[in-house]
């Protein structure tokens, strides 16, 4: 699903901020991705979903090779990954159902498609009855709902979440983590960088640890292994 071959990510200034990675992830996986700020975490991650390109090494992601892809490819590889962040990232002006429809108009879906697909996932993240409502009236856990409706309104193989709790409270993280567990039993693969302890420590999954831009540790149940 997700390979990486000695990757490296040498940033314009002179940072190195990915040094000889090497991972496989398979189709179905609940990966987190931990480590202290600025160890290459979000370097990592938006290797993935083709915002960084590697300096070095191959990236595989659902067969294709990142690397060697031409511009008008990465709309299709951008079609297999959602992606989730911390401040949510939702089109202030649009409603929730246009925000989420938005991301099927961008692949030119069919509109009676469009409307049946959204109705369905905003059912699955709980919001049918805020479906006319601003991403200003919602609360922040409601506003991340949205925002992993759009990440899967097109059926990608692969989420990306970049600390999708780190701005919620505890128990509306709790619910996203519910969330974000149903979407992988559904067949969804999922990486996630994180800073929450208790939930990597009580929802065990496979546990990535970057430090220094290196695989300091990967282990299948693994702890979350840091005191912050
Ligand atoms: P993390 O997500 O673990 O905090 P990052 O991937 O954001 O780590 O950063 C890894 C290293 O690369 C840090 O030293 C950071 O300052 C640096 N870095 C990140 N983005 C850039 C960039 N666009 N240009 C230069 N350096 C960057
Ligand atoms: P987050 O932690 O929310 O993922 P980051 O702090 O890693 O975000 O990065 C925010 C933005 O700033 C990104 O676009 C990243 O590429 C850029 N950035 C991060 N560190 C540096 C740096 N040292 N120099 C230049 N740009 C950076």
């Amino acid at each position: 699903m997700i390979e990486m071959q000695d990757v490296w990510k040498t940033y314009a200034d002179g940072t190195h901020a990915i040094r000889g990675m090497n991972l496989k992830v398979d189709r179905n996986e609940f990966l987190y991705v931990v480590g202290p700020s600025g160890a290459g975490k979000s370097t990592f991650m938006k290797m993935i979903y083709r915002e960084e390109k590697p300096t070095k090494g191959q990236i595989f992601v659902n067969g294709f090779n990142l690397g060697k892809l031409k511009q008008r490819k990465i709309p299709f590889v951008r079609r297999n990954i959602g992606v989730i962040f911390q401040d949510f990232r939702l089109l202030p002006k649009l409603t929730v159902f246009e925000n989420i429809a938005f991301a099927m108009e961008v692949i030119e879906s069919p509109k009676k498609l469009i409307k049946k697909r959204t109705m369905e996932v905003l059912e699955l993240v709980k919001l049918s009855s805020k479906a006319e409502s601003l991403p200003t009236q919602l609360s922040g856990g409601e506003q991340q709902r949205v925002a992993i409706a759009r990440a899967i309104v097109n059926n990608p193989a692969v989420i990306i979440a970049d600390e999708p709790t780190g701005n919620l409270d505890p128990e509306t993280s709790w619910g996203i983590m519910k969330l974000l567990e149903e979407i992988n039993y559904r067949g969804t693969t999922i990486i996630m960088a994180t800073h929450n302890k208790e939930i990597v420590n009580t929802i065990r999954k496979r546990v990535l640890a970057i430090e220094k831009g290196q695989i300091a540790r990967d282990e299948a149940k693994g702890e979350y292994g840091y005191e912050d």
